[in-house]
């Protein structure tokens, strides 16, 4: 027994001994931070490192990491803080967990406050699942509808669980809608009639509600000026929409005139376009073509006016004599088709023009007040439609001069020639354009105020 007893107390001495000994003489490694952690997916791990010390001396420099965290892949990975002493290691080790910890994000299609109309029933709009983890999981989603809501769960494979209400009201909050049809700013010519071109309602509960608009305000097309026409509408829940046109009555006019004519093969067709469109124009004639299209120009209620006989500048512009000469020859052809003694004239090139240079100089200062002296009126243009300026145009060329510069504060004395066959195809379109847009058509009288250009020659 005492053996025992002694063997007892040494073996108890000794291990006393070892523990102080371990406690005192050999290195202690502490970790910072847990032993065991978890990050995320992808999180960037962050070494917190550790402390190591022998008899109070700081070791920490000494200690040699192993392992690694790759944070792309889950798993555990463990690291070891390793100190050697004396060919012995003594070691630590730290166990890290990447894990997918984040929940999926769930987006909705549409709001998250729903509107319904009352008394239909919600057509799910559905919503779409990424997950950090496992990317697009929009199949996984699982959709309960009730009454007012509907939830939207799903679940990523790490089981990490997020779910989204979409709350359902029963109301209708949206505005119907006024499509008006036509431009929201329109002209009407002065003296006209005005017809509203109409408009659709539309409302997201009602459906059409056309029948519902109300209109107000007028238009007097006695009265030039600008004019506001309003359009109500309201649906069933009393949501309310108006939208407005501006209806404007115009005194512009266009003068349509046509130079160098008749011939035939253009002018007719140009009478015919003029008849169907009911428009009068101003046809200033030479002496060639047809007696009998300056005959129809004039039954059919169009100014004839005079160019000059021969339209040939070297004999016109010769002289004053010359000019008048020539003017009076075609005074006289008009008269004699007509019965009428013409006192309406247009200068071939115009009063601006400055090739009379070359044949007498100063001519056009002199002759545009003599032709006053004598009764005459003369009208230049403000507007070409370049159907002169050589090369060949297009009717479309001819339409985009004509009608992209048109006014409504003036007067659009309209420069053509009824000898050009893209003007004769031009015309139908321009004169629909400036009915279209609140022009009104004028023939040249002699109580028209003259549009002149200035002299300079
Ligand atoms: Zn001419």
């Amino acid at each position: 027994m005492r053996v025992v007893r002694n063997l007892c107390t040494i073996l108890c001495t000794v291990l006393a001994f070892l523990v102080i000994i371990y406690s005192i003489f050999l290195p202690r490694i502490v970790l910072k931070g847990e032993s065991s952690l978890i990050i995320n997916y992808k999180q960037k791990y962050v070494e917190k490192g550790c402390k190591a010390t022998i008899l109070g001396k700081d070791l920490t420099d000494k200690v040699k990491l192993k392992g690694k965290v790759n944070n792309n892949k889950l798993g555990d990975y463990k690291i070891e803080y390793i100190v050697s002493l004396f060919g012995i290691k003594f070691s630590q080790e730290r166990i890290v967990k990447v894990r997918d910890i984040s929940k999926p994000v769930i987006e909705l299609n549409g709001l998250e406050n729903t509107y319904v109309c009352p008394n239909t029933k919600y057509k799910d709009e559905g919503a779409k699942a990424f997950d950090n983890y496992d990317k697009d999981i929009t199949k996984k989603i699982r959709i309960e509808k009730k009454d007012d809501s509907v939830i939207y769960t799903v679940s990523d494979s790490s089981n990490n669980i997020n779910s989204v209400t979409r709350k359902l009201i029963y109301d209708d909050k949206t505005k119907p809608e006024i499509k008006l049809s036509g431009s929201e700013e329109l002209y009407v010519s002065l003296g006209g009639s005005y017809s509203d071109p109409g408009y659709i309602a539309t409302d997201n509960c009602d459906g059409d509600v056309t029948n519902k608009v109300k209109t107000s305000g007028g238009v007097d097309t006695s009265k030039q000026g600008s004019y506001e026409i309003t359009y109500f509408v309201q649906d069933s829940k009393s949501n309310k929409s108006e939208v407005k046109r501006k209806v404007i009555v115009s005194n512009g006019v266009i003068y349509l005139t046509f130079d160098d004519g008749p011939q035939m093969g253009t002018t007719n067709v140009i009478l015919d376009i003029l008849k169907e469109e009911g428009v009068k124009a101003t046809f200033f004639v030479t002496n060639k073509g047809d007696d009998s299209l300056i005959k129809r120009e004039y039954d059919e209620g169009h100014t004839v006016a005079l160019h000059t006989a021969t339209h040939d500048y070297a004999i016109l512009y010769a002289s004053d004599e010359a000019y008048f000469n020539d003017l009076y020859s075609v005074q006289n052809r008009v008269k004699r088709i007509t019965g009428i003694e013409s006192k309406i004239i247009r200068f071939p090139g115009g009063s601006s023009n400055t090739i009379s240079r070359r044949y007498s100089q100063g001519i056009m200062s002199r002759i545009t007040k003599e032709v006053l002296n004598r009764g005459f009126k003369y009208y230049d243009w403000n507007l070409s439609s370049g159907d002169a300026a050589g090369g060949t145009p297009s009717s479309s060329d001819i339409y985009n001069n004509v009608v992209n510069n048109l006014r409504h504060d003036r007067v659009n004395m309209v420069l053509m020639h009824d000898i050009k066959p893209y003007t004769r195809d031009a015309l139908r379109d321009i004169i629909r354009y400036g009915k279209q847009n609140g022009y009104r058509f004028e023939k040249i009288t002699e109580d028209t105020e003259m549009v002149t250009q200035r002299v300079n020659n």
